[in-house]
This record gives C-alpha cells, structure tokens and sequence, in this order.
C-alpha cells in the first residue's frame, strides 16, 4: 500500500486548498519549513549552538542550559517573522489530548515600554496551573503547581488556526511539584531509554556495538478515521458530544460489496487530503500513504516512521490537523474507534521497532534468517515480553470506545497473541528441536503473461486478524484504538520488551560472561532461546484469530482473554506492574496507580456522557418525534375506519408502533436508573457501569433501530446512516 512517489510529487495535487502555487520551495525545504529543526535551525543559530542542538535531537544529548538564550531569541525572532505573537508549551496530560497555555512574545518594561521578549527559562520551564488537570490522586485540588520542561529531542512547531492565528509550540514533558509525571510524555521518554539500554547491552553481548553510540526505538502510526457531512453530524447530538452514533438503523448497504476499499477516491475528499498532507509536511510530519479504508465514509493516513518520540507527537499533531482541515472542507472528522455500530471500526496500527543510530533495524532478519542470532534473540524477547505481560499490553490499549471494536468480528481479538508468519514460525520450530538450520525462501511469482514482471513473494502472508504482528522488520501493535494517545501502548511495549532483554541477557550473561567467543556464545543463545520458544511461543498464532476456535484454543493455552476495558484497567495497579515500571524506572508506584485511577475515571466519564446524551437525545427528540408518528398513524387509521373501511394491517402497525415506544420508553428509564445508581468509588463504578449501563444502552439502541426502521422517514428527527455515509454530498 505504500505509495514510492517522490516527495515533490506527493505533495501537490489537483484542487489543493493550501496549493503552495508554481513559486513554492523545492520539496526539501518545504518539508518541516514550520519546524524549528533543520537547515531553519542551521540559518538561525550560531554554528556552535546549533551543533549542539542537533545532537541533542539527534543523539538525545542533553542541551547545555547556557545556549537556551540564544535559541529562545532565535526562535522567538523566527516564530514572530511568520506571524506568530505568541508561544505555548505544548504537552501530553492524562486527558488524552494535549494541552497548551498561550503566552504573548510581548512584554511591557516598567518605564511602560512593551518590547517583544522570549527568554531560555521561559524556553526551558513552564509552571502552569496543574490543579484542573487529573492526577490519579497525585495531587489535591489545593495543591496546583506544575512544571512543564522543554523536551528539545522534539522539534518546536508553529501551528495555525483557520483564522491564521500563529502560535510557536514548544512540546514539553508536564510534572507536577512533586516532580511525578502528570502526562505521558514524561514515562514516554523514561521508556524509550530503558529499552534502549537494555538494548544496548545485548548488542554489546552480541559484539555489533562497534560505532554504534545509542538505540532508539522507531514508531510509524497508521490512523484509520471517517468523514461525515459536518452539517449532519451538527444535527446530530450523539456525534457531536460523544464522536460516535448512539442510536441508527443501518442502511440498506453496508460494505458488503467490497467497492469501496482502496477505491478512488472521492473528489472532496481527495481534495481535504491534500490539504492535511500540506499542512502536516510543512509541520515536519512526514505523512505518505493515504487510501479508502473498508467501511463506507472510511480512510487512512499513515507516515513514514520516525524516533518514537518524535512519533508520538507528530500522531498527536496529525490527528489535530485531520479534525480542524475537515471543517473548511465541510466536513466532520470522526476518529472514534466504533462511529457508526455495524460498520467496520476505526483503530490506529501502531508500528514498532528498534534501530541503531547508524541506522540498523535490529528486528529486520535479513536474508539468512536461521543465522541471525541477534534478531532471534530480540524477536523472543518481544515473544516473551507479549507472553509474560499480555495483561498489561492490553490494558494499554482498554478504553470505553475501544470495547466497540476488539472482539467484534472485524477487529484483532481482546486476546492478545503474535503473528510471525510462515518463515519464522518455522525458524522457531528449528529453535525449539535443535539447532536452526535454513530460511524459508518465498521466491517469487510468475503471473503468466510476459508483459507483467516476476513478482517478489514474501515468505509468509499477512494477517489482519492478529491483534500484534511481525510485519517484514517491525511489529504492528494493530489492536490499538484510533482515538488513543499512543504515548501510553508505546510505553507499555517497550518497558516489557526492556524487561524481557534485560532477563534474558542476564541469563545469558551468567552462563558465557560480558565477552564470549563466538562459538560459546552461539550455543548459549541456542540453549537460551530454545528454553525462551518452549516456555512462551503459546502466545504465537498465525490463525484466524476472529474464529470461535481461537477463543477456546487460546484459553486451552491459558492466555487471558480480557473482553472489556472494566475487565482490565484496574490491572494496571497491579503490584507486580507497578514493580517492573519502577524497576526500569519508567513510573514510580504512585505514578503507575495514579496512571490506572485516571484511566478509570475516563472510563466512567465517557460513559456517563453517553449515557446522558442518549437519554437526552431519546427524551426530547426521538420519543417527540415517535408520538408525532403514533398520531399520524393512529389519525390514518380512525379516518379509515370511520370511512368504513377495514384496515386491519394498518391497525397492526399502529399497535406495533405503540409497542415499540413502549419498549424505547422502558429501556431508556433503565439507563437513567443505571446512572442513577452508580456508586462513588471508581472501581467499582467502572464494573457498574459496564454491566449495568452498556446492556442499557444497547437496548435502547435496539428500540430506537426498531422504530427508526418502520417509522416515516420525514418523522426520523436527525440524519440517517444512509444520509450519512452513502448518500453523495
Ligand atoms: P502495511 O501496514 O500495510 O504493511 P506499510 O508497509 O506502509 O503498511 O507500513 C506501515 C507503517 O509502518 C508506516 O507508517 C511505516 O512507516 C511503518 N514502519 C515501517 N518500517 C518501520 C520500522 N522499522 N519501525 C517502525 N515503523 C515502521
Ligand atoms: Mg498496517
């Protein structure tokens, strides 16, 4: 699915709103012309002060403090040339979004004069007010000082409104007064460098450490989202609070047909890509495949990859960017994991590996498979890690718009399992019975017609039905939901995968020392990794992982099967967990138990939220619109009869009718009970809600389908799906 146009050529398309015209620069200055990174940064710094700023982006080294004055005035003379009066501390806290306090670049002096000023500690530190972020407990309300620090390995951006608003942001990692993380930017980063030592230290092992000074983990995100008219989705009050439809009738079509995956694509769309795409280069984010998804009204983006946390915060600006272009476009972007019930989700792939900094893919096998013994032992680990942690890793991916998607049949299942593929999988039934001995060769196909080239094949196929899979030289967590911060999954894999490589070199290291010869330390490895297989490749599937086998192979195989979010979060405190992230010192125990308070939380809001929005939506436009109907229906009838006609089907769909708002009335009290009801505490709330609350909402749901499908249609108080998603607009 990847495109290979060149840069220059992907950018500009036909119809672009944000057409840079003839006179635009050429693709390489373009690209990131908004990021204070590169040659920008080059033209505006002292040579020595730029040197050191690139190797703090580049080599995650730490910025000398004394030349944060003079970046602070070079970016501030650079942000205020492009119109920009004000800068902002960009950051990730618990909500899930990221946040930002403006500051004008403007100052008064107390002779009144007003001159414009940024200094390196307004760069460097932020104190912004923490007490209405949520903490997990971390903090009272009383107790409100936070600290936003400049994280500098992350290039500051200027983001523009529709109304050409400019601001500089400047991402940061958000802590409170106590110095615990409030965000999840700050055990991001704490990750990404245990699991580059832990890294490290097998590369050393291994001897292929020569030139290499750091590991870094690399990230590309697939986002999958929908567009929908934004006048109708206005007219609609479960989409506009809530992101997804609460109650609808599906249509007549779904996407049974198949015709609109990788179809073309339409105009108006097409033309809001090309906007995205221009806004997002110019911020550094380097987007390039773009393509229908599955579902009518469905699409996706994805980048090329980039160092994790460079990743993560382009993810963030990307899904800023598709949400505030959809509007001048006419349209709503809706990137909740299940918009509309019955037609395929949304999530978010999130591709995952690890990297030197002399730029080898350590999770790329090459083509001699069964000798790499480095990769084999970073490929077990991560079978390890998925294995030993797999509660965990799911947890990371639990949310109350998630529970829609996973365990639906078109979506990996709640069971969390890896795909290898043919190739490896075989690799690993030599681990297991002795010594690896050959590499499954895929070849290539001959199509049968001279004019069409040879093709390549792979060694194995692809599978969309695993929630994590080995895909060619990275692994695709895919479970991953689309609205989710992907700071948090990110964290999770490389903490386990720290933990993983940490307990396995240690072992090895036991057995041969820090510098084995080769041949000792082959066998090692060997003797390692068979034990590592046989203990934990249970978690290995390359099956129909939709299938009702699945879910009785794997809980034959003893691996969890957690169905919901209510089922999991709370996992999160769990004290071994809370152990392994202190350990690697990702989160201290309070942070990690501040961490699975907050995510429970969320969980209750967001349900609460659409509990109420559905009551009221049921209350005072469905059930209204219901009675209208009843009259007109009733009315039919009684004229009928009075003209002494019989109608007795008429009189059947009236009686039908009544006993159909009957039923949307009771199951509607149901959910304001269950609302009602709810008890304070947070875990428990969370189970309440989610047995209690759901299957209530569910039913009104299945009412309101029921009445919507027989009900006339210029009754039906709001947009249909049909509306929605198949009639062209
Ligand atoms: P598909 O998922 O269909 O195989 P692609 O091959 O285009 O699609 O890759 C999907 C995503 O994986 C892209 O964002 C790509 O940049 C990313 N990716 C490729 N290689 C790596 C890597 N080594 N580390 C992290 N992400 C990667
Ligand atoms: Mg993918």
């Amino acid at each position: 699915m990847s495109s290979q146009q060149p840069i220059e050529s992907f950018i500009i398309e036909e119809g672009s709103v944000m057409d840079p015209g003839a006179d635009r620069p050429p693709a390489s200055e373009y690209f990131g012309h908004l990021t204070f990174t590169g040659d920008v940064m080059m033209r505006r710094l002292p040579p020595d002060v730029a040197m050191s700023l690139e190797a703090t982006i580049r080599k995650g080294a730490t910025l000398d403090p004394a030349m944060a004055n003079t970046v602070a005035a070079a970016m501030k003379d650079w942000a205020i040339e492009h119109g920009a009066t004000h800068f902002c501390h960009w950051f990730h806290p618990l909500t899930g979004a990221t946040a930002e306090k403006h500051d004008a670049f403007l100052s008064v002096n107390g002779d009144g004069v007003a001159i414009e000023k940024f200094s390196g500690n307004a760069l460097i530190v932020g104190e912004p007010d923490a007490s209405s972020f949520p903490s997990g407990g971390i903090r009272d309300t009383y107790e409100a000082r936070g600290y936003t620090a400049w994280d500098a390995n992350s290039p500051a951006f200027l983001l523009t409104s529709p109304d050409g608003v400019t601001t500089l942001c400047i991402p940061t990692a958000f802590v409170s007064y106590t110095g615990e993380a409030l965000d999840t930017k700050t055990p991001l980063l704490r990750s990404i460098e245990a699991v580059a030592k832990q890294a490290m230290r097998v590369l050393r092992i291994f001897g292929t450490d020569d030139g290499v000074s750091r590991v870094v983990g690399t990230l590309g995100c697939e986002q999958e989202y929908f567009l929908v008219d934004r006048e109708l989705a206005s007219e609609r009050l479960d989409l506009s609070i809530c992101g997804r439809t609460l109650v609808g009738a599906m249509p007549p079509k779904g996407h049974q047909l198949d015709d609109h995956y990788f179809g073309a694509i339409p105009a108006r769309v097409l033309s809001y890509m090309t906007e995205v795409e221009t806004r997002l280069f110019e911020l550094g984010v380097p987007v390039k495949t773009r393509h229908n998804e599955v579902a009518p009204g469905q699409y996706e983006i994805a980048p090329t990859f980039e160092s994790a946390n460079v990743a993560v915060d382009h993810q963030m600006v990307a899904m800023h960017i598709l949400r505030q272009v959809a509007s001048s476009h006419g349209f709503k972007c809706l990137l909740h994991e299940k918009p509309f019930a019955g037609i395929n989700g949304s999530g978010k792939h999130v591709n995952w590996s690890l990297s030197t900094d002399t730029g080898a893919n350590l999770l790329d096998p090459q083509d001699e498979t069964h000798t790499n013994m480095q990769f084999l032992f970073f490929l077990c680990a991560v079978v390890r890690a998925v294995d030993l942690h797999a509660e965990l890793l799911r947890s990371s991916i639990a949310s109350a718009g998630n529970d829609h998607r996973l365990g639906a049949n078109e979506a990996p299942p709640a069971i969390m399992s890896i795909f290898l593929g043919e190739m490896l999988t075989d690799i690993l039934d030599q681990v297991e019975s002795g010594k690896p001995r050959s590499t499954v060769k895929g070849g290539t196909l001959d199509l049968g017609a001279n004019t069409l080239p040879l093709v390549p094949r792979h060694a194995g196929d692809r599978n969309r039905t695993s929630p994590f899979a080995f895909t060619g030289n990275k692994f695709e967590f895919r479970a991953v939901g689309s609205t989710a911060h992907v700071a948090w999954p990110t964290t999770v894999l490389n903490t386990i995968v720290a933990e993983s490589l940490d307990a396995m070199s240690t072992e090895l290291e036991k057995k041969v020392g820090k510098k084995p010869t080769p041949a000792k330390l082959e066998s090692a490895v060997r003797t390692l990794l068979k034990s590592v297989v046989k203990k934990h490749r249970r978690v290995c599937f390359d099956g129909d992982g939709y299938s009702q086998n699945w879910h009785e192979e794997a809980a034959g195989r003893g691996l969890p099967n957690l169905a919901s979010a209510a089922d999991c979060l709370s996992l999160i405190g769990a004290r071994d967990t809370a152990r392994m992230f202190s350990k690697y010192g990702v989160m201290s125990s309070r942070e990690v138990k501040a961490r699975a308070e907050v995510l429970q939380e969320q969980y209750c809001t967001h349900l609460e939220i659409e509990g109420r929005t559905l009551s009221t939506m049921v209350r005072t436009e469905i059930l209204p619109a219901a009675m209208r109907a009843q009259a007109e229906l009733a009315d039919a009838v009684g004229a009928t009869q009075v003209a002494g006609v019989e109608c007795p089907e008429s009189e059947e769909a009236l009686r039908l009718h009544v006993a159909g708002v009957a039923a949307l009335r009771q199951a509607i009290a149901a959910v304001d009970q269950a609302l009602q009801d709810a008890p304070e505490a947070v875990e428990k709330r969370v189970k309440h809600l989610q047995s209690r609350l759901v299957p209530a909402m569910e039913a009104v749901r299945a009412a309101s389908d029921g009445l919507e499908a027989d009900m006339a249609a210029d009754c039906w108080p709001m947009p249909t799906y049909a509306e929605m998603l198949l009639i062209d607009r």
